[in-house]
């Protein structure tokens, strides 16, 4: 029978519950379990699709094209495992489908209401992720305790773990313990109140794990356990990571957190095998080289929104012995003047929507096609890859996307013409896992290794079939595409030191023990070019 453990979160929201049930799961696997994960959100989005990056950072996409929140990352990097349409759900995707139901009569002139039939729709969500073979499934529920949006989700917990029994479904709460410099003290009363809301609904944590900036004394440890009614051996520190957050697997072993977990769910505790994991960490903690990255995005500041790429250079680092030091720089602010990129070693330019920053985008990627500096373009960046090669070598003054300029006499990057009319937003993009070729002899070819690959995507436009020949013929090399030679999927110069552009998303399938190629290929050629600068 599969177990269950459910992870909330207290007092505030950021305290990386995200990162902490990853790693719960990947010692948990490392004890061999199978694990799998998911992710209730509160709001009323039916996905993340729709939204800024500025309300909620990256949509991560998974193989079968779910739009999910950027948790899901971490699921799959640090834990290993795979996600999909059932690893995330928000109260918009239960609501629609309980209303959906209701408009086709499912309900049999029942009053729908939100206990049961909410909550019923929540349960069956959890008991989704519970496939045949699956040992454990983590779900995590999204906001902090209080809020009235989580209410739902934390009432089909209550119903849930009182249905399977003692020993079956666990509850952690994640909470903050700050320390106030002025009495000079850590204080526990925000815990106490945030799992007495728990209480007050029925839900007795059987864990707290507790994020503070140093170490717990025995005093805080006894009072959050007498006045939070959780054994004082189940009251787990999570202290601030010095350096990284591959560290945080290493933390919450060493406080004995999985062996725990295993105890109150009555499972064996096997031996553990982390050799791997502290070898991981041993190289991100004494890299041998430093390279420099400029990430030319729209959402400087905000480095959520590019979280897998941050990811994946850490991992190409982890395979090179390198610390990537990734800075993002404004593509507006290199509109005018680009010199600031003669500071780094490689430029990425990322994924994104709309026109703003276009301008400084394919300022940056002229400077490093004229500069021989490497560069990987990812989806939008393989788009304005192909806008700059159009404008600047095959001189069509004004080459662009028709999501940018629907009047353009050279649309370069168009829509698909089944694409072409449809008004909806959500939902209607190229999305999930696509098959692509690569083409013999090209670098892409190379890197992979391999000829046949699948990549995600998640994007409305391509590269226009009609300028195919016109580019190659002028330089741009076409070196992958789809099976069915409909669409062009990766593009290159053969003669820079590494000029790449892909229309997918190579960011989301990188992991800590499989770097992605495209990522070590531009650390690598970074790294190359400037030890002959
Ligand atoms: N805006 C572009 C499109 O829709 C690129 C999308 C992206 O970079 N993810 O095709």
């Amino acid at each position: 029978m599969t177990k269950h453990i459910f992870i909330t979160g207290g007092v505030v929201s950021g305290l990386g519950k995200g990162i902490t049930a990853a790693s719960l799961a990947y010692l948990l696997k490392s004890r061999g379990y199978t694990v799998a994960m998911q992710k209730f959100d509160p709001y009323l989005n039916v996905d993340p699709g729709t939204m800024s990056p500025y309300q909620h950072g990256e949509v991560y996409v998974t193989d079968d094209g779910t739009e999910t929140d950027l948790d899901l990352g971490h699921y799959e990097r640090f834990a290993g495992v795979n996600c999909d349409r059932h690893s995330n759900y928000t109260s918009g995707k239960i609501y629609s489908s309980v209303i959906a139901r209701e408009r086709e009569g499912g309900y049999l002139g029942a009053t729908v209401q939100m206990i049961p039939h909410i909550t019923d729709e929540i349960k069956t969500a959890i008991r989704s992720a519970a496939k045949p073979g699956i040992d454990i499934v983590i779900s995590e529920i999204g906001g902090t305790a209080g809020d009235i949006e989580s209410l739902p989700f934390l009432e089909a917990v209550r119903q849930f773990k009182n249905e399977a029994g003692p020993c079956n479904a666990m509850v952690i709460h994640l909470t903050l313990v700050p320390y106030i410099k002025s009495v000079g003290e850590m204080k526990t009363k925000p815990s106490q109140q945030s799992v007495s809301i728990l209480h007050n609904i029925g839900i007795f944590p059987d864990m707290l794990v507790c994020r503070t900036e140093t170490a717990m004394e025995a005093e805080q440890r006894r009072k959050l356990s007498l006045f939070c009614n959780v054994p004082d051996e189940f009251v787990i520190e999570e202290r601030d990571v010095q350096h990284s957050i591959y560290e945080v697997p290493q933390e919450l072993a060493e406080r004995g957190m999985d062996a725990k977990v295993l105890g109150l769910l009555k499972l064996p505790v096997n031996e553990s095998h982390l050799d791997d994991w502290h070898e991981l960490l041993n190289r991100v903690l004494h890299p041998e080289r430093t390279c420099r990255i400029a990430l030319v995005g729209k959402y400087a500041g905000l480095r959520d929104a590019y979280k897998s790429i941050f990811e994946s250079f850490a991992h190409a680092g982890i395979a090179l012995h390198t610390k990537v030091e990734c800075d993002m720089l404004e593509a507006e602010e290199l509109e005018a003047d680009c010199s600031k990129l003669s500071g780094y070693d490689g430029i990425l330019v990322p994924g994104g929507f709309g026109a703003r920053g276009i301008a400084g985008k394919i300022a940056a990627l002229q400077y490093a096609r004229t500069h021989r500096m490497p560069c990987l373009g990812i989806c939008l960046g393989l788009q304005c890859m192909v806008i700059e090669y159009a404008r600047n070598v095959l001189g069509y003054a004004d080459a662009d996307s028709t999501e940018f300029n629907p009047e353009t006499t050279h649309p370069v990057i168009d829509l698909m013409p089944d694409q072409r009319g449809i008004a909806s937003k959500g939902g209607t993009m190229r999305l999930g896992a696509y098959p692509c070729t690569l083409v013999e002899g090209t670098r892409a070819a190379e890197l992979y290794g391999q000829r046949q690959i699948s990549e995600r995507h998640r994007h409305r436009f391509e590269f226009n079939n009609a300028y195919r020949d016109t580019l190659a013929a002028a330089g741009l090399s076409i070196s992958g595409i789809s099976p069915d030679d409909t669409l062009v999927e990766m593009v290159e110069l053969s003669d820079h030191p590494f000029y790449v552009g892909c229309q997918f998303h190579p960011e989301f399938k990188s992991r800590p023990f499989a770097p992605h190629p495209l990522f070590v290929g531009l650390v690598k050629a970074s790294l190359k070019v400037r030890g002959e600068r």
